[in-house]
């Protein structure tokens, strides 16, 4: 098939959901991907921050070749190696107090089991979520989901849900009831714009919950994994939640969602209150064991805080010369560029010059790569991006002077 013919058919059949833009990706490595004309370019994108170990990585293809040669199904409700090393693994990077695993196959899996899990554990059904937040677009995730447009359409939704402003400590109090289950939080919101809540904020949240009774959910499917320059970003605040989120990068791109909890918390399931038949699929233990271990012998966490400050840096230079940039923001490899109009003609403008970058809204851009770019990359981007918004401004300014 040429590169007109995928591109067509996937137009045609696959349901329109996706803004898309007009690249075949053939093959990925390290923070690198190429398009099916052999073009090069930096991934910014990381699909959605999926690939923090890089694309492709030598370890997690091995171990998805030999799991896949031995063992490609096994139900919960039977025994397997794999997932036994899973577990051990994620029970070892997350804290003590979490020591009981559900395992799902997305990020709003791990969510719908958080939120249950919740309910069930309280025995109440007031969940408080936040303004800009995003968890996922299931019913029950969507719920908690901050976003207009993801969400009218399907009213009514899950009731008893309430959102709060991201950040506001007396509203989160004001909002708490009698019937208050959990707060959700993302300890940094991704779609919501990457916004780093104030230093107190999370650590002011454990206290509100511990004195109240009430359960803390960090979803931490885009800011795990050494994504913010800790293994989780909750490290930053010196609190442990009750409930954790995790997703995307967890099996270094195949799909697995886990929901992590206090034994006591997790322990209010019972046979039969929740599952997943591909949950703990052995295939995705595989790669998901070999993700971890690769997050950690490459000491990615640190990678990602090492590259960060230099890559908001040179974007903070971006920001001085560009009026139209108003904020840089970001905590490791989780980085937002705020600007002062709508970025789609940076990004398609990126694009064309090999690099690949998100955004989260209209003005915001969002760089989400690999924990391995390197710092060259990093100065190709930025001097790819100075280009493009300067292309852009100028463009502005003639249709200004037109006017
Ligand atoms: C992406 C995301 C989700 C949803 O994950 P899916 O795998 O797309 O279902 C949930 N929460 C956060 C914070 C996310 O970034």
């Amino acid at each position: 098939m040429n590169e007109n013919e995928i591109i067509h058919i996937q137009d045609k059949y696959m349901a329109n959901i996706y803004s898309k833009k007009p690249i075949v990706l053939s093959k990925g490595k390290k923070a690198l991907v190429w398009d099916l004309n052999g073009n090069e370019y930096i991934d910014c994108m990381g699909a959605y921050g999926v690939c923090i170990i890089g694309h492709c990585h030598p370890k997690v293809v091995d171990s998805i070749r030999k799991q896949s040669e031995t063992l490609l199904s096994c139900h919960g409700s039977l025994y397997n190696p794999i997932r036994s090393q899973l577990l051990k693994k994620i029970v070892a990077i997350t804290p003590k107090k979490l020591d009981k695993v559900f395992l799902s196959n997305s990020g709003t899996e791990a969510v719908e089991a958080a939120i249950k899990l919740a309910r069930k554990y309280t025995g109440k059904s007031e969940i408080i979520a936040f303004m800009g937040a995003y968890h996922g677009k299931t019913m029950g995730a969507l719920s908690a989901t901050w976003n207009k447009k993801y969400r009218d359409p399907y009213k009514p939704l899950v009731p008893s849900f309430k959102h709060v402003p991201y950040g506001n400590y007396e509203r989160v109090r004001g909002a708490i009831s009698n019937n208050t289950a959990a707060i959700i939080v993302e300890p940094i919101q991704g779609e919501g714009g990457i916004k780093v809540p104030p230093k107190e904020f999370l650590s002011a949240l454990r206290e509100l919950c511990d004195d109240k009774n009430i359960l803390l959910i960090c979803d931490e499917v885009q800011t795990g994994f050494g994504r913010t320059g800790k293994l989780f970003a909750f490290e930053h605040y010196g609190i442990i939640p009750d409930i954790l989120c995790l997703a995307k990068s967890i099996a270094g791109g195949v799909p697995m969602g886990a929901t992590v909890a206090r034994n006591d918390v997790m322990s209010s399931f019972k046979i039969g209150d929740h599952s997943s038949t591909f949950g703990g699929n052995p295939l995705a233990c595989a790669a998901a064991c070999a993700t971890i271990e690769v997050i950690i012998e490459e000491k990615l966490s640190e990678r990602a805080e090492i590259n960060g400050n230099y890559f908001i840096g040179k974007l903070e230079a971006l920001r001085e010369k560009y009026k139209l940039i108003r904020e840089v923001r970001g905590l490791g490899l989780m980085i937002g560029m705020e600007f002062r109009f709508d970025v789609l003609n940076l990004i398609l403008g990126s694009m064309k010059q090999g690099i690949l970058v998100l955004d989260a809204g209209r003005n915001i851009l969002r760089f989400l790569p690999p924990l391995v770019i390197t710092k060259e990359q990093i100065d190709t981007v930025v001097n790819v991006l100075d280009t493009v918004i300067m292309e852009d401004e100028n463009e502005k300014l003639c249709r200004q002077s037109s006017n």
